[in-house]
């Protein structure tokens, strides 16, 4: 890989609001799921956070987080072993970072990147996962569908 394109990587899966993450946000929203983005003081500072629902989302990029048997998900050709450790430790940070928010009683989902790129199919996945994630606390403000 030729450095501008692992610097494009980089900081496509370092930063927030990637463009996969706005994907998310835009079929949540057309759900009419309401939000709170990037809770920094929750383990890991889930992507998307839904308080009533006690629902964490991660959206992972495929490369960085090692989507399991994704054509995006390669391994470098060059400095194997560099890549090798930091897909390590990045995985070992997802997995700490989930049990962590699961231990305080959330639920948590990964969004991929690759699935956000069939639209229908993400927005009929989100669906179900709200409807299998009830509102458990009423003193938060609830989710609501929009009628179309
Ligand atoms: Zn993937």
């Amino acid at each position: 890989m030729t450095d501008p394109a692992r610097s494009a990587l980089m900081s496509r899966v370092k930063g927030k609001n990637t463009r996969p993450e706005l994907i998310v946000r835009q079929e949540l929203h057309a759900l009419g799921g309401r939000f709170r983005l990037h809770r920094k003081d929750l383990p890991g500072c889930p992507d998307i956070v839904m308080p009533a629902r006690k629902l964490a989302l991660f959206v992972h990029g495929c490369f960085w987080h090692r989507h399991q048997n994704c054509r995006m998900a390669s391994i470098p050709k060059t400095r194997r072993e560099f890549w090798n450790q930091k897909f390590g430790n990045n995985v070992a940070r997802d997995q700490r970072n989930v049990s962590e928010l699961e231990r305080l009683g959330w639920r948590v989902e990964v969004i991929w990147e690759c699935r956000t790129r069939k639209r229908k199919e993400l927005s009929a996945s989100l669906r179900i996962l709200l409807a299998s994630s009830p509102r458990r606390d009423p003193s938060l403000p609830p989710f609501t569908v929009v009628k179309r």
